[in-house]
């Protein structure tokens, strides 16, 4: 490992005295630089659990003190980062919902002006690049001193592998537009499920990512938020001692030869591009009689009768059917862009 990556890490939600300090505790063993834990939940569906409130901030100011992590929480206004400040919490971070809103960036860029307290700003929840470096630049044409930017993944609809999923991309263009802030990854949030987040680290740790934001709870399964993707403090330990494990053995040289089944690939893959141009011709060719005979372009009985054949059939074979239901959304969907380009030329 070049550079040791930035650790932060702790429960999705303070919930109560005894799992703060337990927590801390036991973070405290381990290479975790940043405890974290939410004080206000910005819950997309109301009746779930909101936070603890103001009440956790005294429990976070002791861990804190116990333990000489600093701790970090949410903040989504300028009354959070007064009440942190009250509690000696000088660490934040700025969840997805916030950075996806303007008002609320620049109410926290203006309570946070001419600080370096150390920020995090997640992305927001969809795919706007735009947002997210408007987000940063709030704070930084507020001379906000210390920020780092966190990938926890974008919300797709749909049943899809993770809960938000990682646009690695979209990660790397941000970097090449604030190359001097530091990328952390959120492989909690990106995952949704626990036992994807050793996965989701290593992706993001090969990628050269400068640290990790993860979710740990000394009793995943009893969490008042985000149960399913929480590991244990033990569990952390494993997680970074086997990437550790990894880095050295990449750093050795490699002798596996892969050109054989790599132009196996290629060759597939250069084939599924002829028979994707074919079958988009196809489609372009039906829109033509579609308007001849005055038929709607898109027809959904027949898209889904055809879908659900294909779902059978993927089934006889090692395909995930949630897999192939989205490659044929998308292939259905730049079918019909075709057919209406062909109907306008
Ligand atoms: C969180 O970190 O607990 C959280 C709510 O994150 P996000 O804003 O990424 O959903
Ligand atoms: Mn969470």
């Amino acid at each position: 490992m070049t550079k040791k990556p930035l650790i932060v890490a702790g429960p999705c939600s303070a919930e109560s005295r005894e799992q703060i300090l337990e927590t801390a505790q036991a973070l405290k063993d381990t290479a975790c630089d940043i405890f974290r834990a939410g004080v206000w939940k910005a819950r997309t569906r109301p009746g779930t659990f909101e936070g603890a409130g103001e009440e956790a901030l005294c429990w976070l100011q002791e861990a804190q003190a116990v333990t000489s992590l600093p701790a970090a929480v949410e903040v989504a206004l300028p009354k959070h980062v007064e009440l942190a400040l009250k509690y000696d919490i000088k660490t934040f971070w700025i969840g997805a919902r916030t950075t996806s809103n303007p008002f609320a960036m620049q109410q926290l860029a203006d309570c946070l002006r001419n600080t370096d307290y150390h920020i995090f700003v997640k992305n927001p929840c969809s795919p706007d690049l735009d947002l997210w470096l408007g987000a940063i630049e709030r704070l930084q044409l507020a001379g906000v001193g210390n920020i780092s930017a966190v990938h926890r993944g974008f919300h797709c609809y749909g049943h899809n592998v993770c809960r938000n999923t990682p646009l690695w991309q979209i990660a790397l263009d941000f970097h090449h537009e604030f190359p001097d802030i530091p990328l952390i990854c959120d492989p909690s949030h990106i995952a949704g499920k626990a036992k994807l987040v050793p996965l989701i680290s290593l992706i993001a740790l090969q990628q050269r990512y400068d640290g990790l934001m993860i979710e740990v709870h000394p009793n995943p399964e009893k969490a008042k938020s985000d149960a399913q993707q929480q590991i244990t403090p033990e569990q952390l330990k494993q997680l970074l001692a086997n990437l550790q494990h990894f880095e050295s053995e990449s750093t050795a040289t490699s002798t596996a030869d892969f050109s054989e089944a790599r132009s196996k690939i290629d060759e597939i893959d250069q084939q599924l591009l002829t028979l994707i141009d074919q079958r988009m011709q196809v489609s372009r060719q039906i829109a033509l009689q579609k308007k001849e005979t005055k038929e709607s372009l898109f027809q959904p009985d027949r898209y889904l009768r055809h879908l659900e054949s294909l779902l059978n059939y993927a089934e006889q074979m090692q395909l995930s059917s949630h897999f192939i239901a989205q490659l044929f959304a998308q292939i259905h969907d730049e079918s019909l862009l075709c057919q209406i380009d062909e109907l306008l030329a």
